[in-house]
C-alpha cells in the first residue's frame, strides 16, 4: 500500500511533465493531448507524444529513480534511458542507459520495419546529480531531409 506522499509523487511528476509540455508547446496543458499509451504497431511504450490543438506535436520521456525525476522533450522521437551503477562493476550503466534511450527513440511504426537510413540516432549521458548512483542516457531520432530529386 502506498502512503499519501507516495500515491502523490506520481501526480506531481504528471503535473511537471504537463507544464514542461505546455511551455514546449505553447498551449495550456490541459489543451494537450498526451499519447503514452502502447505502440499500435508494436505494443511496447515508444515515441510518445503530446499534440497541441494547433497540431504541434512534441515528443516526450520521464525517468525517475529514487527522488531523481528526468524530463525529455523533443520535436522528435525522443527516449530516456536510466540505469543504477553497480558499486563493485562501475561504469557499467552507460550500456543499459543508452539501449533503454534508443529502445524509447524510435518512432512508431519504424519500431516493425527493416532499419534504414533515413533516421539518424543521437546519443548524449545527462549529467546526474554527483550523490545518484546512476547514468542516464537521452537518445533521439532526427530525420534526415529527403534527397534532392534527380540526385
Ligand atoms: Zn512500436
Amino acid at each position: 500500500m502506498l502512503s499519501g506522499q507516495e500515491e502523490d509523487e506520481p501526480r506531481a511528476i504528471r503535473a511537471g511533465l504537463l507544464s514542461l509540455l505546455g511551455t514546449s508547446s505553447a498551449a495550456a496543458p490541459g489543451d494537450l493531448v498526451v499519447d503514452d499509451g502502447p505502440c499500435p504497431y508494436c505494443a511496447r511504450h515508444h515515441a510518445l507524444v503530446a499534440t497541441s490543438p494547433t497540431g504541434r506535436r512534441t515528443y516526450f520521456a520521464v525517468v525517475r529513480h529514487t527522488r531523481l525525476v528526468v524530463y525529455a522533450v523533443s520535436p522528435f522521437p525522443v527516449g530516456l534511458g536510466l540505469a543504477v551503477e553497480d558499486a563493485d562493476h562501475p561504469g557499467r550503466a552507460r550500456r543499459p542507459a543508452r539501449l533503454r534511450a534508443q529502445r524509447g527513440s524510435v518512432s512508431r511504426g519504424r519500431c516493425v520495419r527493416p532499419r534504414d537510413g533515413r533516421v539518424e540516432y543521437l546519443v548524449r549521458y545527462v549529467e546526474a546529480e554527483p550523490s545518484s548512483d546512476c547514468v542516464v542516457s537521452v537518445v533521439w531520432e532526427v530525420p534526415h531531409a529527403p534527397a534532392p530529386s534527380g540526385s
